[in-house]
């Protein structure tokens, strides 16, 4: 069985959780915002396979600054309750729909990877293209190295740098159709690779209607074992093992 490495676990239905927990090993659940974060605390209490993180999703309009630091204060507070900060990073597809003042939100991830660093946990970033660089600068900056970069895309330039600073990408479903995402696994090293569903997102081709469910990582790994010339097997145990490492499970 596979770790799940990105999940919205707190958006599933409760009835739904027990049979999908059925399906993984271990499901990192990362949070939006704080209520979210009190939603993946009480189910990593409910549910040993469940490990939580606690941030707050960028693609959403940011917190006043009372708001802002009763968060900060409260995952201090649960922060050995946590196996990471996250989701945190850029609204990049925020962007393309209207006009958006990026520099608060750098100045949050900021906040955070210095909260991650002070913590010494690792960062789940969403981040993806241009946002990616300056995600690097940042984590570049504050010399924090335990990063996750889910469901990454990017250039060139930047996938080398992201290789060379030891950054992990999670791959999802997607890669099952996605040439881009093929692409992207022929360059990135297995050994800083790990799979996710980001469910309840929906994934096309053999996923459509289906709900979203760590079963989805399967064939997943199938695409990368195919592509590193690997078996399934081999692929998944160390897919799994990097999960293990890099989130200390
Ligand atoms: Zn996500």
């Amino acid at each position: 069985m596979l770790i799940d490495a990105h999940i919205h676990l707190d958006q599933y239905a409760e009835n739904e959780i027990p049979a999908l927990l059925e399906e993984a090993e271990h499901v990192i659940a990362v949070s939006m915002n704080l209520p979210s974060c009190k939603k993946s605390l009480k189910l990593s209490k409910a549910y040993a396979k469940v490990k939580a993180a606690f941030g707050f999703h960028p693609e959403q309009p940011l917190l006043s600054d009372a708001e802002e630091d009763m968060l900060f204060e409260w995952i201090r507070q649960h922060s050995d309750e946590m196996v990471a900060i996250g989701e945190v990073g850029l609204p990049y597809y925020l962007k393309q729909e209207k006009r958006v003042d990026y520099l608060p939100y750098v100045a949050l991830l900021e906040r955070f990877i210095v909260l991650a660093k002070e913590l010494n946990k690792p960062i789940v970033l969403h981040a993806v293209y241009e946002d990616a660089a300056i995600v690097c600068d940042l984590l570049e900056k504050h010399q924090v190295t335990k990063a996750h970069f889910h469901w990454f895309k990017g250039d060139e330039e930047v996938i080398e740098r992201m290789i060379s600073n030891g950054y992990f990408i999670s791959v999802t479903p997607d890669c099952t159709y996605e040439t881009e995402i093929q692409q992207l696994i022929k360059k990135y090293p297995i050994e800083l690779m790990m799979v996710e569903t980001d469910g309840p997102w929906p994934f096309e081709g053999q996923f459509d209607n289906k709900r979203t469910s760590p079963w989805m990582m399967d064939p997943s790994v199938e695409v990368i074992a195919s592509i590193k010339g690997l078996t399934t097997q081999e692929a998944a145990r160390i897919i799994t093992g990097n999960t293990i490492k890099l989130y200390n499970l």
